[in-house]
């Protein structure tokens, strides 16, 4: 990578400091960019597929759903098997053809084997 590369992602990444946009937002964010260095987004080392796709959220949406997966230290990956997006109450079922599904707490796709820190059983 140029040095100009350098210096224009330095740029970026604290443009994306002044917003208030770290850790996962950068990482997507770095990640849809191209970047070859940046952080994972989520911990997906173990999945079959992503749902990290945000392509069909507005820039509001996008940021709404950063603060929050922060906030909630959601993972696509979840900690203890008991414990899934896909058995949570706030899950919302994947679209017919689609793995991934939502949850009510934040906009956009999510991992049926993920988890939150807000997961409650479903009834
Ligand atoms: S609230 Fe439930 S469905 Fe939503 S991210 Fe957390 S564990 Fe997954």
């Amino acid at each position: 990578m140029s040095d100009s590369n350098n210096v224009s992602r330095r740029s970026f990444l604290q443009r994306l400091g002044a917003l208030g946009v770290a850790g996962v937002g950068a990482g997507t964010v770095l990640s849809a960019c191209g970047g070859d260095d940046a952080a994972p987004a989520e911990d997906t080392a173990d999945a079959d597929f992503s749902c990290d796709d945000l392509s069909g959220l507005s820039d509001q949406e996008i940021q709404t759903r950063e603060q929050q997966v922060q906030a909630l230290q959601y993972v696509e990956e979840t900690p203890n098997p008991d414990e899934l997006c896909s058995n949570c109450a706030f899950w919302q079922e994947p679209e017919a053809g689609e793995q991934c599904g939502g949850c009510d707490l934040f906009p956009g796709p999510v991992h049926p084997d993920g988890w939150c820190n807000s997961w409650v059983a479903a009834s």
